[in-house]
């Protein structure tokens, strides 16, 4: 079963409080999409293979494929595939454990 809308993109379901106490991950659509406006190739990871920390930046990437692979510069394990389509991106990053990076301070009220 698909939690995507027969009429439009997933983000277009309204959040939802399951009775166990977590909520519809569509609750955590505004602050992924304040996270990806940022570029990521500043980002600290660590590849899952080897643990080596790196910088996205000093991935290896390759083109020649359908899409962007990044591969770790230790161990060539790879960290992240980026397939984009006209209209819409897969992005994979089960290479990595975690990705850390700044973002601006949120504005005051
Ligand atoms: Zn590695």
């Amino acid at each position: 079963m698909t939690s995507r809308h027969e009429d439009g993109p997933p983000h277009a379901l309204p959040p939802a409080e399951h009775t166990d106490g977590h909520l519809d991950a569509n609750a955590a659509g505004g602050a992924l999409r304040e996270i990806f406006t940022v570029d990521l190739t500043a980002a600290a990871g660590t590849c899952v293979g080897c643990a080596h920390a790196f910088i996205l930046a000093q991935a290896l990437l390759y083109t020649q494929a359908p899409g962007l692979v990044g591969r770790c510069p230790s161990c060539e394990d790879v960290v992240f595939r980026l397939v984009r389509a006209p209209d819409r991106a897969w992005l994979d990053l089960r290479g990595v454990t975690c990705l850390e990076f700044a973002l601006p301070e949120p504005p005051t009220i």
